[in-house]
């Protein structure tokens, strides 16, 4: 059974959130998982699930059992000419790329932070920028999840509509416990970055869009800065 204590206080990464469960467990193995999740059941009671505490949302907020995959956090499999990785759910995007890149591989798209796990970030959508490049749930192409009956499902790339409502999932589908994400070749960016006015830049924004493959403006309000002003990259 996993490692689980009764003194653990969830505070998310804005401070706007801030509980202590009954329960705090951290499973080793996705056997562990299905324990939890029937042990809850057994007790008539549910398992809400954590990755890093970065989501402003109340969805992790229980007084029963609070989980978190960190220890779930490997590489499984490089398939480097079919260009897919598998990977445990728990893992930080910032060691998943850094595994990635030592395969000669890359996320085709990332947010601004790295401090996310895998499943946290695809779990609410969680994208970056590019009008032709999808949100990072778009990437994955297999999971598996622990339901809520304490059942383990393998959701495949053909398995289309259940892949789908399983991908932006907000931890009610079930606790997923492996991802299998579609990756490109490893490159660099070529990054610039300028100061300019709001209404400079929203004049010119579809154009901007259109031109880069990435855009991305930091609005720089009070009390960073005045109003107007913006961070274009
Ligand atoms: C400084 C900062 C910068 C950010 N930048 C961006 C950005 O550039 N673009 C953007 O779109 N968002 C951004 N975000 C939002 C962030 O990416 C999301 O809130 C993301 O969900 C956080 O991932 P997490 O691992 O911390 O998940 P949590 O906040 O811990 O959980 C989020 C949701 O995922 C569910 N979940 C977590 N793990 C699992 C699992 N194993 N199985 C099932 N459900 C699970 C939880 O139940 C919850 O519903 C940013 C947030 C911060 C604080």
């Amino acid at each position: 059974m996993a490692d689980c204590k009764s003194n653990y206080t969830f505070e998310n990464w804005a401070h706007t959130l801030k509980f202590k469960p009954e329960r705090f467990c951290e499973p080793a193995s996705e056997a562990d998982v299905i324990a939890i999740v029937k042990d809850a059941l057994a007790r008539g009671e549910t398992v809400r699930t954590q990755g890093g505490g970065h989501s402003w949302s109340d969805f992790v907020v229980t007084d029963k059992t609070l989980i978190q995959l960190d220890k779930l956090n490997k590489g499984l499999i490089a398939d480097v000419l079919k260009r897919r990785y598998t990977v445990q759910a728990g893992i930080r995007l910032k060691d998943l790329i850094n595994n990635l890149a030592l395969d000669g591989l890359a996320m085709k798209n990332l947010g601004s932070m790295t401090e996310q796990s895998i499943a946290g970030a695809i779990s609410t959508g969680t994208h970056g920028t590019g009008l032709r490049l999808g949100n990072i749930s778009s990437s994955i192409v297999g999971m598996k999840l622990v339901t809520g009956t304490g059942d383990l499902l393998t959701i495949k790339e053909s398995d289309g509509d259940l892949l789908d409502a399983a991908r932006v999932s907000i931890g009610t589908l079930g606790i997923i416990t492996e991802v299998t994400i579609e990756v490109v070749p490893l490159y660099d960016l070529d990054h610039n970055t300028y100061f300019c006015k709001f209404d400079d830049v929203i004049d010119k924004i579809d154009t901007l869009n259109q031109e880069n493959e990435r855009f991305l403006i930091w609005w720089l309000v009070a009390p960073i800065g005045p109003k107007d002003n913006c961070c274009a990259r």
